[in-house]
């Protein structure tokens, strides 16, 4: 049996930045684009006190650029390692309305249709994950015969307010997080249901169901706004039937909650709690990231919130991780945009 510490180790985490394009919304109240960008790396804000400050990331994607470009430089680059047997996260981090979930997934009011692959390449509604899937199984095809074969399982969970809710299984709403048996490094989600996925039609159903069944939650800043963080995961086996050699690797598909501070939603009781373990989530991100960043090789701790125990097993080791940042480019947005930016920026 393959093992991931066979692999190199990875090298830190990838950060990207990907601004939308201002929304009608947004041009309505009179807003607008405060960035330049300077090139595919670099690009600058002009602030309201009228100072200007650059920033750069592994890579900045402006407004223009589309899906498929999104798809190339930060997706595709993962299906191989996937196939190669590294784990691999996705994380979108942002404002809500800063376009997490149009990267991530596509349009918000999307439902992916059964389409055929090369339409879905095409077509602009799309995001990472039917894309993702698009490849993986086109690749499979190619590769699956008589002394290769695939097995291929997705589940999808919600994490709001620190608890677990399958997406698959909407009756399990409070799953528990336990340490592995094989390996105490590790944790796993106690009773998450899995599907098994045989085609992309059967992925893009599964999307589709899971969607559906993400809570959401009326805010000042958007009518549906996700208050919550969701997990895709794909996992997928691999066996040479002639050797009996087999590997396992792990897709994590991360849309985080919105990252705004409080005070701009108005949020009060509830809504207020709601944040505050938002936040611990995403703290405790962040602070694992930065460990893992820092290059010090020391302790890491997961254990400071259910995000990173869940993630735990591909982010950092041999895991290949990558950050995106999801900005607005509008003047009403820049206390927000600095402070997402501040966070990709520790990610380094
Ligand atoms: P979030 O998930 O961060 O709250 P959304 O993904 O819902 O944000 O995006 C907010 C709005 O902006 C949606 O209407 C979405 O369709 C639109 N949008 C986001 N990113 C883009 C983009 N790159 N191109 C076109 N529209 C976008
Ligand atoms: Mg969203």
């Amino acid at each position: 049996t393959f093992s991931s510490s066979q692999l190199p180790p990875a090298s830190g985490v990838r950060v990207v930045c990907r601004f939308r394009p201002v929304t009608e919304l947004e041009k309505k109240k009179n807003e607008h684009s405060i960035v330049t960008h300077h090139d595919n790396t670099t690009f600058s804000l002009k602030l309201k006190d009228g100072g200007m400050q650059q920033y750069s990331f592994d890579r900045t994607f402006n407004s223009d650029e589309g899906q498929s470009v999104i798809y190339q430089d930060v997706a595709q680059p993962m299906v191989k390692d996937f196939f190669d047997g590294y784990n691999s996260t996705i994380l979108a981090y942002g404002q809500t309305s800063s376009g997490k979930t149009y990267t991530v997934y596509g349009d918000p009011t999307l439902v992916i249709a059964d389409s055929s692959d090369d339409s879905l390449e095409s077509n602009e509604v799309y995001g990472i994950i039917p894309r993702m899937i698009n490849e993986i199984f086109s690749q499979i095809s190619k590769q699956q015969g008589i002394t290769k074969s695939f097995e291929v399982k997705m589940s999808a969970l919600e994490l709001y307010q620190e608890k677990v809710r399958d997406l698959f299984n909407a009756n399990k709403k409070n799953l528990q997080i336990k340490q592995s048996k094989q390996d105490g490094d590790n944790f796993y989600v106690e009773g998450l249901d899995q599907a098994y996925i045989l085609s992309p039609q059967d992925a893009f159903s599964f999307i589709n169901y899971t969607n559906s069944n993400r809570a959401t939650a009326a805010t000042k800043m958007s009518a549906v706004s996700s208050r919550s963080h969701s997990i895709v995961i794909i996992e997928m086996l691999q066996q040479n039937l002639d050797t009996l050699e087999s590997k396992v690797s792990k897709l994590y598909l991360v849309d985080l909650a919105g990252s705004e501070r409080l005070s701009k939603t108005g949020a009060e009781g509830e809504r207020m709690k709601e944040a505050t373990t938002i936040n611990l989530s995403l703290t405790e991100l962040g602070k694992v990231i930065n460990s893992l960043t820092s290059g010090e090789g020391g302790y890491i701790n997961y254990r400071g919130s259910n995000l990173t125990k869940i993630l735990k097993d591909s982010l950092g080791g041999t895991s290949k991780t990558t950050l995106i940042i999801a900005c607005s480019p509008t003047n009403g947005n820049e206390h927000e945009t600095i402070s997402t930016i501040a966070f990709g920026n520790r990610a380094k």
